[in-house]
């Protein structure tokens, strides 16, 4: 499990099989993408952006390749700060 802090770092994730944790502070919601997902390419306007929600405090970014390790993430964090937990309609991952 790699937290994801900066656009770039995320790039460099995208050549990887793998999944990604969304968590927004604000709407207090928990997306998990698969990492191919066109959510997750900063580059594009529809893009996370995980250097603005670094600096800005307002969310945190989670990759990992495997599944498992990605969705008990996400139930942690669900669980312990009572965020909602989602899958993305569209990777439906
Ligand atoms: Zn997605």
């Amino acid at each position: 499990m790699i937290e994801v802090t900066s656009d770039e770092q995320l790039v460099a994730l995208l050549a990887s099989p793998g999944f990604l944790l969304n968590v927004d502070y604000r709407t207090r919601d928990v997306k998990l993408h698969s990492i191919r997902c066109k959510y997750c390419d900063p580059r594009r306007r529809i893009g996370v952006k995980p250097s603005s929600k670094s600096l800005n405090k307002t969310g945190e970014f989670w990759y990992s390749y495997n599944r498992s390790e990605v969705n008990s993430k996400a139930i942690e964090i669900a669980e312990t700060r009572g965020y909602k937990y989602h899958l993305c309609s569209l990777c439906n991952p």
